[in-house]
C-alpha cells in the first residue's frame, strides 16, 4: 500500500497518471496536485472506475512551500512526483525535507530568470536528505532517466571501462503543424537554443547552438540529421561512469523546426528578458508559449516513432568492445493506450517506474542520487513490462 503525490496535470503527468493507475497493486492512492485544479480533476474522471488506484485532486502552487507543506501533511504521502516544471524542483525538495517524504523528478532545477540548468543546487541538498533517511531521484524521465539507466546497465554487464558514450535521441514523428514543441515550448526552446556542449577528457567543451550535425539510420525511423547539444545528464554520468572520456548528446531535428526557431529567434519572440507591453511586463518567450499549440493536443496528430538511445564504446577483458541499447515508441500507439504523444509517454513511465522503485524499497537510498547511482535490472526489467521495451546491438553503426 503505498501513496504518491504527483506534482503538474501537464503532458508528462497524464501520463504517470495512467501508468500509476494501471499498477494499482503499487500505487493504491494517488494525488494529484496542480497549480490549476480543473486539469487534476478531468484526469479523475477520466479514470475513476477504470482503475482500483483511489485518486484524488488539489490544487497547489509548488513555488509556495508553506502550501506545498500544508499539502503533504495533509495527505501523508510516501512519494513526491514532481512532474511540475524545473523552476518548482527547490520549492518542493524544501516540502519533502519538512515532511520526510522521498522524491523524484524527471528535470534539473533550472532558475527561471537564467536559462541554465545544472544539478549543483539539487546536489546541495544531499546531506539534508541522507540525514532526514529520505532519498531523492533526480532525472527520472527518458532523457535524462532510460539513458542513464541504460548506461549503468551497460556498466554492469558488458564493460570494465566505458570510453565513449552517444545518446542518441530520435523523434522521428510528424504533428502536422510548421512549428510546434512535444513537450512545454518553454522548457523545449530554452533547451534548444542554448549553446552546445559535450565532455572530453573531463572537460567542457562548448559550441555554438546547432553547430555539430550529425546523420544517422535509425532502427525503424530512418536517417534523420541530427544535433548536438548539451543536456543535463551528461554532467552526471561523466562522473558516474567509469573511464569516461568523451560523452554527448544529439537530438534530431527537421528543417521546417529549425528554420522556424532561428526566425523567432531573430526577431526576439524566444527571449526570456522581460519587456513592456502596453503598460505590462512581458517575457517573449512565455508569450510566445501562448501562441503555440499545447505539447497535450499534438497526441491525437502525432505519427511516426521515436527511438532514444545509447551507443557505448570501451573494454572488456581487455578487448574493445561496442554496444547500443535503444527503444523505439509508436506515438500512435501511445495515444491509443493514454491518450498522449510519445515524447510524454517516454518521460511518463520511467517516473512512475522510479517512483515503484523507491516504493518498493529497491531504490531505497537516503540521500540525493542520479538514477544510474541504482542498481539498473529491476528498472531495465519494468521497462519491457510497462510499455517501453529495449533493443540491443553489438555492432553498430557509430557517429564519428
Ligand atoms: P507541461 O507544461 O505540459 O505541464 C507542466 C504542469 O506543471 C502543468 O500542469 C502546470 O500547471 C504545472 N505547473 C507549472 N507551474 C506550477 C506551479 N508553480 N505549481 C503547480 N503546478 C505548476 O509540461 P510537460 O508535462 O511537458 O513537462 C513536465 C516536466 O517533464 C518538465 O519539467 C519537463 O522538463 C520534463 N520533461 C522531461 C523529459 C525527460 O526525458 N527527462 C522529457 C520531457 C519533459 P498549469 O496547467 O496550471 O500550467
Amino acid at each position: 500500500m503505498s501513496r504518491a503525490l504527483i506534482i503538474g496535470a501537464g503532458g508528462v503527468a497524464g501520463v504517470v497518471i495512467h501508468k500509476c493507475c494501471q499498477n494499482s497493486e503499487v500505487f493504491t492512492d494517488i494525488c494529484i496536485a496542480s497549480r490549476t485544479k480543473s486539469k487534476c480533476d478531468k484526469f479523475k474522471e477520466e479514470l475513476q472506475g477504470k482503475t482500483k488506484t483511489n485518486i484524488t485532486t488539489a490544487q497547489v502552487n509548488a513555488d509556495n512551500v508553506p502550501e506545498l507543506v500544508a499539502l503533504m501533511k495533509e495527505y501523508k504521502p510516501d512519494i513526491c512526483i514532481n512532474v511540475a516544471l524545473p523552476y518548482q524542483d527547490l520549492h518542493i525538495m524544501d516540502a519533502c525535507l519538512e515532511c520526510k517524504v522521498d522524491y523524484l523528478d524527471t528535470a534539473n532545477y533550472e532558475p527561471e530568470d537564467t536559462a541554465k540548468f545544472e544539478y549543483s543546487w539539487q546536489w546541495a541538498y544531499r546531506e539534508r536528505f541522507e540525514k532526514a533517511g529520505i532519498t531523492a531521484v533526480l532525472g527520472s524521465g527518458f532523457d535524462p532517466g532510460v539513458t542513464g539507466v541504460f548506461c549503468a546497465y551497460a556498466q554492469k554487464h558488458y564493460f570494465d571501462e566505458i570510453n565513449y558514450i552517444d545518446i542518441l535521441d530520435c523523434n522521428g514523428g510528424d504533428h502536422g503543424y510548421p512549428f510546434a514543441t512535444n513537450f512545454n515550448p518553454e522548457i523545449n526552446i530554452r533547451e534548444v537554443s542554448a549553446k552546445g556542449s559535450y565532455i572530453q577528457d573531463g572537460e567542457w567543451v562548448e559550441t555554438e547552438p546547432m553547430e555539430i550535425k550529425r546523420v544517422y539510420n535509425f532502427d525503424q525511423v530512418g536517417e534523420k540529421d541530427m544535433y548536438l547539444l548539451h543536456h543535463e545528464e551528461l554532467e552526471s554520468l561523466a562522473l558516474n561512469i567509469k573511464g569516461i572520456k568523451r560523452i554527448r548528446f544529439f537530438m534530431t531535428f527537421g528543417q521546417s523546426y529549425l528554420t522556424h526557431l532561428k526566425c523567432l529567434e531573430n526577431v526576439g519572440m524566444t527571449s526570456i528578458e522581460p519587456i513592456m507591453y502596453e503598460g505590462k511586463e512581458i517575457v517573449p518567450l512565455q508569450f510566445l508559449k501562448a501562441v503555440l499549440p499545447d505539447p497535450a493536443s499534438l497526441g491525437p496528430r502525432t505519427k511516426g516513432k521515436t527511438n532514444i538511445g545509447c551507443i557505448f564504446q570501451g573494454k572488456k577483458d581487455g578487448k574493445d568492445k561496442t554496444y547500443y541499447v535503444y527503444n523505439v515508441c509508436d506515438h500512435q500507439e501511445c495515444y491509443k493506450e493514454v491518450g498522449s504523444q510519445a515524447i510524454s509517454y517516454t518521460t511518463g513511465v520511467p517516473a512512475m517506474i522510479g517512483a515503484m522503485m523507491v516504493l518498493t524499497g529497491k531504490w531505497k537510498k537516503p540521500g540525493v542520487y542520479n538514477v544510474e547511482e541504482f542498481d539498473p535490472d529491476p528498472f531495465m526489467e519494468a521497462l519491457n513490462k510497462w510499455g517501453l521495451p529495449w533493443t540491443e546491438n553489438f555492432d553498430p553503426v557509430l557517429v564519428d
